[in-house]
């Protein structure tokens, strides 16, 4: 995300474009997937010293006004990940229960027949949640990925 798009989306939000209210976006603006507040704080710091607390509040701030998504996932830290940066107001998300990795997938939401389907209801729609649960494609490879335990409990074999 460049500086110029950042600074709309911003405005837009009503929200005064400070450095490290840039720099929180920047940091979900660069990845395809829901982040934690810990992870944007780790992204904001490698350009220079940030109180926590503000990276927070920014983070509450952006959720506030529908700049940013939050998530909560069972047994995992919130995560984080922005609406507008997909061009369109919701978007889906895959979620690996083994690495907990959250991908953003603007296209489900077309393919899903999301859209059209939100269009259709007689209702002022403020966001839509769609979250698709499983195992992704490196956990499965990694060998940890079966959704039944590993070793049948009835099998007797180690
Ligand atoms: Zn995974
Ligand atoms: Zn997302």
């Amino acid at each position: 995300m460049n500086e110029t798009s950042a600074g709309r989306i911003l405005e837009q939000a009503g929200i005064e474009a400070t450095p490290i209210r840039r720099a929180v976006l920047a940091a979900m603006a660069g990845e395809d997937r829901a982040v934690s507040a810990l992870e944007i704080l780790h992204a904001v710091r490698r350009a220079g010293p940030v109180n926590k607390v503000t990276v927070y509040r920014t983070l509450d701030l952006f959720v506030d006004r529908g700049v940013a998504l939050r998530h909560a996932l069972e047994g995992r830290s919130l995560r984080y990940c922005l609406g507008a940066v997909h061009g369109s107001a919701f978007h889906c998300h895959a979620w690996c229960r083994r690495c907990g990795r959250m991908e953003c997938m603007p296209e489900a939401v077309k393919e899903l027949g999301v859209a059209a389907f939100v269009e259709s209801l007689d209702m002022d729609v403020e966001g839509v949640e769609i979250r698709i649960d499983g195992v992704c494609r490196r956990c499965r490879r990694a060998g940890k990925g079966a959704l039944s335990p590993a070793v049948p409990a009835a099998s007797g074999r180690p």
